[in-house]
């Protein structure tokens, strides 16, 4: 009998009972002391575990506002962007910057593979950028961008250019100190390794970035996103400009009060060693992983099928065992699927995901040793 569902799709991830409480509560206006003081609470962690010396937006919305709020603050019309995408998220920055009117150059790579830091930096060379953006981990190809030496090669050959990394599916589950690999603007969502429930935007914006916008006068053709909007609400959230979302500000509270018991650095440690333990368990079920290994992704994984296994049949069979995983993307839609592990995932999600993949290939009639990944998950992690 199968009466939980464990989520473990790329975001949004496993919420612990503590967020969800933390979420659950009665709502409180936005002006109340206590939610005031409980919004400096997170920015002020925020901007002091990811190194910002800036300032950090936290607003209603979803990854997809966090992209277009970098964009919007950090360039003009007619501005030159380089996008270095492993994918489709990474696909997504070009649509936004060429409906911005900018001139993007793209810097695509084969599904599974990335772009080498030495092209990139001979890109660098030919003009000046405004800015330059790549996707930490592109939830497509569950491919890790080697996010610091991009940006040792944007500071060393571009030094004017703002560094926007996406962090959808990495912060809080990969290191991206902002200091020390020169990212002037990091953004996320609440959605994935922070364990929150969807619908927070986060940008962590340096005080370079924070120059930018201030640079480009008064105002911007956008407004929801304006970081000046925003600037007297994230220094005083007694302040108003558009309603926080009370409940996910308190999820997200509860969820870093998580991440500050457990250390980043413990909390990067484990993605890894999860990361690891699960690209074994599905290769010894006979999967391949899309991404190449030095560029796997610790917080998901994209795995193709083997032969004779149908992703439509797969997905719906494994989800009457209990366990969601989610399709892949692009052209490899039908050919393989993706699994999260980041965020509040744990050990028992993780074999309950691995046990629920065998069972679903042993009812699909595919050649699978039952016990056999959940062996290869638990010897890396115990
Ligand atoms: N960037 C990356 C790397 C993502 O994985 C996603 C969402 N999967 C996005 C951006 C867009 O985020 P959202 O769906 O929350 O708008």
């Amino acid at each position: 009998m199968i009466n939980r569902k464990i989520v473990m799709i790329p975001g949004p991830t496993p919420v612990t009972r503590s967020i969800q409480e933390a979420a659950g509560r009665e709502t409180w206006a936005f002006g109340d002391p206590g939610f005031v003081k409980d919004y400096k609470g997170i920015i002020e962690d925020l901007k002091s575990l990811w190194r910002c010396d800036g300032q950090v937006f936290v607003v209603a919305g979803s990854g997809t506002l966090a992209m277009e709020m970098a964009i919007a603050n950090n360039t003009k019309p007619g501005d030159n962007v380089l996008v270095i995408s492993h994918g489709f998220f990474g696909d997504r920055f070009s649509d936004i910057a060429r409906r911005k009117g900018l001139n993007v150059d793209l810097m695509q790579s084969e599904w599974g593979a990335i772009v080498p830091v030495a092209e990139i930096g001979k890109k660098l060379e030919e003009k000046q950028y405004a800015a330059v953006t790549a996707t930490h981990v592109d939830t497509s190809t569950a491919v890790m961008a080697p996010i610091h030496e991009i940006g040792m090669a944007v500071k060393q050959k571009s030094p004017g250019a703002i560094y926007i990394v996406d962090g959808v599916a990495a912060t809080a589950g990969i290191d991206e100190d902002m200091e020390k690999s020169g990212i002037d603007v990091l953004l996320t969502g609440s959605q994935k390794a922070f364990g929150v429930p969807p619908g927070l935007a986060m940008v962590f914006a340096n005080s370079r970035s924070l120059a930018r916008r201030a640079e480009a006068g008064e105002t911007i053709p956008e407004y929801y996103v304006d970081y000046e909007k925003w600037l007297p609400v994230m220094d005083d959230p007694l302040k108003y400009f558009a309603t926080p979302s009370v409940n996910l500000v308190w999820a997200l509270k509860e969820a870093l009060e998580i991440i500050k018991h457990e250390g980043l650095d413990n909390r990067y440690a484990r993605h890894a060693k999860n990361g690891a333990a699960v690209a074994a368990a599905l290769e010894t079920l006979g999967f391949t992983i899309l991404a190449e290994k030095p560029w796997r992704a610790p917080t998901l994984t994209t795995a193709l099928y083997m032969d004779g296994v149908d992703d439509a049949k797969f997905r719906s069979v494994i989800q009457e065992e209990g366990v969601i995983v989610a399709g892949a993307l692009g052209k490899y839609a039908g050919k393989a699927f993706r699994l999260g592990h980041m965020g509040n995932t744990d050990t028992h999600d993780l074999v309950c995901a691995i046990a629920a993949i065998e069972r679903t290939l042993h009812r699909l009639n595919a050649c699978v040793k039952l016990g056999s990944g959940v062996g290869a998950l638990m010897e890396r992690l115990v």
